[in-house]
């Protein structure tokens, strides 16, 4: 039986140590805090499934069936609410999306947006493209699900901070050893492995607004305004309709930082819901969470053996859309690890250029304001 020790309970590490363990591997899984903790990449309530990817069809591809395993893993969840697209220009990120949607057979159309939302503005959007089979992932639940699976499949959990040495682990005052370690230790991958891996690490805020019945979630869908670089879905369990400005943030310590949104980023999200959902304009703000991303220079994840130890394994990456992907990513790991496939050279380590971004073109310093 091969064996295996995964270091991270983040969605990515959970959903590896799950799928091998279920293929009947020896798994280990090490975890200092909990799976989906809440200063993991994978806390928080809820999370975006949307197979459009501009017209990356592999990321597009992923995403399809990334939506079938989560209804596997279990379908609660999967909130069935569609996504919707905001389009700022007829040749943009929303078109090669929709061509590449139509190319594979994956349902997309073209709709107007107040048959979405009880309020919206679009004399700024050339088109709102709308994903019915799109929606929204549970993302605590989700996380934790795949780590409870993962043991009642047979994998053993230290709770530990785990530190490399060679291809071996040191978890606490445990040595470990395996045939294949996975390190899927999310913001934590630079403090664990320095310059091998380029992540920048940013801090990024979401806001609650608090809003009246008919702005629930299914009934309202999830959105991305890619080229405005927002984010946001309905009231999902009455946490409040969410709104996340999606530029990068600037630098957070995870360890240490105090989790308290800034107030720029307060004053865009309020700029945007009132420009974009006029309704809710002034409405009070219920809730906040700071979260970080991990972004790599092309926001492609990085999988991939490390260098001088070829059994160990660099998992993470997530540059912001990495959760959906998590049970295929998984799915594939197993196929590299057994070598019956070879890594990708998209999730490779080293230098990468930087390409458009497959989460929404908010890069560092781009202005967060609603553009009219
Ligand atoms: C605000 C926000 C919104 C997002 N929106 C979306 C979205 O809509 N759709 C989407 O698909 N994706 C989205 N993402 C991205 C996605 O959530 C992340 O890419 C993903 O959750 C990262 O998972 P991970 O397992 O790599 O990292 P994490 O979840 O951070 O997990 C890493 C784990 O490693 C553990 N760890 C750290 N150090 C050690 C150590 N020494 N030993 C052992 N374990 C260790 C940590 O405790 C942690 O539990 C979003 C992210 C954020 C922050």
């Amino acid at each position: 039986m091969p064996s295996v020790i995964v270091c991270g309970a983040g969605v990515f590490g959970a959903a590896t140590a799950r799928q091998l363990a279920r293929e009947g591997w020896d798994v280990t899984l090490v975890e200092p805090v909990a799976a989906g903790h809440v200063r993991s990449g994978s806390g928080g309530e809820s999370r975006l499934i949307r197979c459009a990817h501009g017209a990356d069809e592999w990321h597009t591809r992923s995403a399809r069936r990334a939506l079938e395993l989560w209804r596997e893993i279990d379908p609660a969840l999967v909130v069935e609410a569609g996504m919707a697209w905001f389009a700022r220009s007829d040749d943009g990120w929303e078109a090669k999306s929709e061509a590449t949607l139509q190319a594979l057979g994956i349902p997309c159309e073209r709709v107007d947006p107040a048959t979405l939302f009880p309020s919206v503005r679009d004399d700024d959007l050339t088109f709102t493209l709308f994903e019915p089979e799109a929606g929204i992932l549970r993302a605590r639940d989700a996380t934790r699900t795949l780590a409870v699976q993962a043991v009642a499949a047979g994998a053993r959990v230290i709770a530990a901070a785990a530190r490399p040495d060679g291809d071996r682990v040191i978890a606490g005052d445990e040595v470990l050893e395996a045939d294949h370690v996975v390190w899927a230790c999310g913001a934590w991958l630079p403090q664990l492995f320095g310059d091998l891996v380029s992540l920048r690490i940013t801090q990024q805020d979401v806001f609650f607004f608090g809003a009246p019945a008919g702005w629930e979630t299914p009934r309202v869908p999830g959105w991305v305004d890619y080229d405005g670089a927002f984010y946001g879905l309905g009231d999902l369990d009455a946490r409040g309709v969410k709104i996340s400005p999606d530029v990068e943030g600037p630098p957070i310590d995870v360890e240490a930082a105090d989790r308290v949104v800034l107030p720029e980023h307060l004053a865009s999200a309020r700029a945007y819901v009132a420009h974009r959902f006029p309704a809710l304009a002034g409405a009070p703000l219920v809730g906040t969470r700071v979260c970080q991303y991990e972004i790599t220079p092309d926001t492609r994840f990085v999988i991939a053996p490390h260098p001088e130890h070829p059994s160990v394994w660099l998992m993470g990456g997530g540059s912001g859309h990495g959760f959906k992907h998590a049970p295929v990513l998984a799915e594939r790991m197993s196929a590299w690890l057994r070598g019956d496939d070879a890594p990708q050279p998209r999730f490779a380590l080293g230098a990468r250029a930087a390409d458009s971004a497959l989460r929404t073109a908010g890069e560092a310093g781009s202005p967060a304001t609603p553009r009219s």
